[in-house]
């Protein structure tokens, strides 16, 4: 898959392989937090409550993040928790109820040999291309839309070493740091599609307002 071929850069050029970072091993991502726990840096902690659709904090604003300290690796942790534990591929910060410029990305869980991305204060430096995909967002269960996206970006960011980085994307990897940052922003998937689209989606998306959900 195109995400694999990415590249982290840092500030000086030299070229980080994520490789470097220690693997993550879980052989079954249904099985709790096995393998999570096998990066040592991150404290064991349990799944955030997710903010859903019609929540206000999704429409705020996150802030930087000066440094990083162990609040912010716990919150790295946690996130970690409940993007696996919710089946999802991407996760920011205001999604779990927390506005810190904070995103976490790992599109392929199965394989161990890639990290999941943790990107603090991401920007956008460069995009390239364009591209339509569905999207889906685990604040809004259940709905699904074609995205207008650029197809290749440039991202810079503090990694969780407090490192800054540069990353290349493309693909998949590309459009889900994209729908992240997005949400940093208080953007829904559901601002970029047509507004056509979103009025056939409307009684959906009253629906997943209204919902019940358990805290
Ligand atoms: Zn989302």
């Amino acid at each position: 898959m195109i995400f694999k071929t990415f590249s982290l850069t840092k500030n000086n050029g030299e070229i980080v392989q994520r490789m470097s970072k220690p693997k993550r091993k879980r052989k079954n991502r249904q099985s709790e937090d096995q393998g999570v726990d096998e990066i040592p840096r991150l404290p064991k902690t349990k799944p955030l409550q997710l903010r859903y659709y019609g929540d206000p904090i999704l429409r705020k604003r996150a802030e930087p993040v000066q440094e990083i300290t162990d609040i912010e690796t716990k919150l790295a942790r946690e996130m970690l928790m409940t993007l696996y534990a919710t089946n999802g591929i991407g996760l920011a910060a205001t999604q779990v109820g927390v506005l810190k410029r904070f995103l976490i990305v790992d599109i392929d869980p199965e394989d161990a040999d890639y990290e999941p991305i943790m990107l603090f204060n991401p920007e956008i430096l460069s995009v390239e291309g364009e591209s339509v995909a569905e999207e889906g967002c685990l604040s809004i269960p259940d709905l699904r839309a074609d995205v207008k996206r650029p197809e290749k970006i440039v991202v810079k960011a503090m990694n969780d070493y407090g490192e800054d980085i540069q990353i290349e994307a493309d693909g998949l990897l590309a459009r889900v740091i994209q729908h992240e940052i997005d949400h940093l922003n208080g953007t829904l998937f559901i601002d970029r599609i047509s507004g056509l689209k979103r009025q056939l989606l409307r009684s959906e998306l009253e629906k997943i307002q209204q919902a019940d959900r358990p805290l």
